[in-house]
């Protein structure tokens, strides 16, 4: 894939970069792991400086680097605003409590025979960061706010389409005062990945991005024997019970679906509606799917802008067609708009059935799977029946209904009455082929760096 900046909306290439070459990649590796060496030995407090005043850099960029990201990969400028305010928050959340994280903890030292005993968390190096297109700040961020708080030292190989906000990345971290080179942006395809994670002076690496790009990093990083982070694909269930607030419901399920054009990891994929309330919930969704305006993601406008590559569209298309095919019925939607850009509109199928691909794989794209289901157990059955298992939704005013759905749902995240998102205060991942390891909060900090027992006589 040619790290460029294309247009979705248009179609155009605005920009081409070449590869690294190999000196050039050599050269950044040295560096960060020479940055490594004194990084680590910087103080919480300082850390915290430099967390905080690169909140400041993203405040007073915001609106410039919001047009970036919709002019690289198609979000709309409302969403891509709230991106870059959701990242200065996540820095600030990592300066508020990271100092707490790395505070040695106490165990008890006289069981074990010892004067002090404790357990004290420490950087491991340098981390590679593989990272996808569809939230193209926040997703960088989310690895970085916690890596840099710790005392690890980032690479960024970012998607080959968003070449311009990866190196806006780079340059963040650099206007707010970190040290040189603590995090620095690799302008490298995914096949250079191999080279990088193999390398002695690389710690470690975390992805975000599907499950084949998963596989593959899991696959090199287990024969040199690092660890690995895997954020990869979602289905998320959306079950609507028959005590739920069916409008709020629906509400959120257009959102929960829609959000970022569609392609989001977590966003709901599978609607799995109690019978009692499905003709109502139906045309509840359909009516308001169907009054999302599609069009220039620049526009204020504009709720659902393009797809973010044609490629991209050409799978969605895919997908509904291979479901038509099957019996699917196309409640709203399910045709692709004349003219340049690589939209395609809200798009509601009802009749799924194994047969169809969307019941067992992902739809990276605004279209929504609806079932009816006679029970919660068998909207859970179904439900974890996917390979996947990011985040689930349950909308249910019983306790009893809420109770179950929290024991039996495969997933990493169960929310109720609302839709799954992520905070900075909550932990994020997946189980099953959505990856493992967690990002955010103490767990996401924690995950790459050494839990070091200290035992003294
Ligand atoms: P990809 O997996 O193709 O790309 C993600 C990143 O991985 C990019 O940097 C890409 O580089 C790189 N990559 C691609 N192929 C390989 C490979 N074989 N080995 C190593 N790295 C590779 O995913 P998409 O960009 O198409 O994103 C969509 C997918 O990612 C969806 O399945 C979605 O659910 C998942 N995703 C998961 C999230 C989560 O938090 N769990 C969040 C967002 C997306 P390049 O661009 O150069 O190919």
């Amino acid at each position: 894939m040619a790290i460029a900046t294309i247009n979705p909306a248009t179609g155009e290439t605005l920009k081409t970069y070449e590869p690294l070459s190999d000196e050039a990649l050599e050269d950044k590796i040295a560096r960060a792991a020479e940055a490594f060496r004194s990084y680590r030995l910087t103080t919480p407090e300082q850390r915290v400086g430099w967390l905080r005043a690169a909140a400041d850099v993203l405040d007073a960029d915001a609106d410039s680097v919001a047009e970036l990201m919709t002019t690289e990969m198609g979000k709309t400028l409302a969403a891509a605003k709230a991106e870059v305010a959701k990242c200065a928050k996540g820095l600030r959340w990592y300066a508020d409590h990271g100092p707490a994280y790395l505070e040695p903890e106490r165990r008890d030292a006289e069981a074990v025979g010892a004067t002090d005993a404790y357990v004290v968390h420490q950087p491991i190096g340098v981390i590679l960061a593989i990272m996808p297109w569809n939230f193209p700040l926040w997703q960088a961020m989310r690895f970085a706010a916690p890596a840099l708080m710790a005392g690890n030292v980032g690479l960024l190989k970012h998607a080959s389409n968003v070449p311009q906000t990866a190196l806006y990345l780079e340059e963040v971290f650099r206007k707010a005062g970190f040290p040189d080179d603590v995090f620095q942006t690799l302008l490298i395809g995914s096949g250079t990945i191999e080279r990088v994670l193999g390398d002695d002076r690389v710690a470690a690496a975390t992805l975000t991005g599907s499950a084949p790009a998963g596989q593959s990093v899991a696959s090199i990083a287990g024969d040199a024997l690092k660890k690995t982070v895997l954020e990869l694909g979602g289905s998320d269930p959306f079950i609507v019970m028959p005590s739920a607030d069916l409008d709020r419901a629906a509400e959120v399920a257009v959102t929960a679906r829609c959000q970022n054009n569609g392609q989001s990891c977590i966003a709901a994929k599978r609607f799995f509606v109690h019978t009692d309330v499905a003709e109502e919930f139906t045309r509840l969704f359909a009516e308001k799917l169907g009054a999302l305006t599609v069009g220039d993601p620049m526009d204020p406008g504009t709720k659902v802008g393009p797809l973010a590559t044609e490629s991209g569209r050409d799978d969605v298309e895919r997908y509904v067609q291979d479901a038509v095919d099957k019996g699917a019925t196309v409640v709203v939607g399910g045709r692709r708009p004349d003219g340049p850009g690589w939209y395609y509109p809200p798009t509601l199928l009802t009749g799924i059935t194994p047969e169809m691909a969307l019941y067992s794989e992902e739809v990276f794209g605004p279209v929504a799977a609806l079932f009816t289901v006679d029970s919660l157990d068998e909207a859970i059955e179904i439900a974890n029946s996917h390979p996947y298992g990011l985040g689930a939704n349950l909308w249910s005013e019983d306790e009893e209904e809420r109770a179950r759905f929290i024991r039996d749902v495969a997933s990493g995240m169960a929310f109720i009455n609302g839709m799954v998102t992520s905070y900075p205060e909550l932990p994020f991942g997946g189980v099953k082929q959505s990856g493992y390891g967690r990002e955010l909060t103490e767990l996401g900090m924690r995950e790459f760096m050494n839990a070091k027992t200290v035992w003294i006589g």
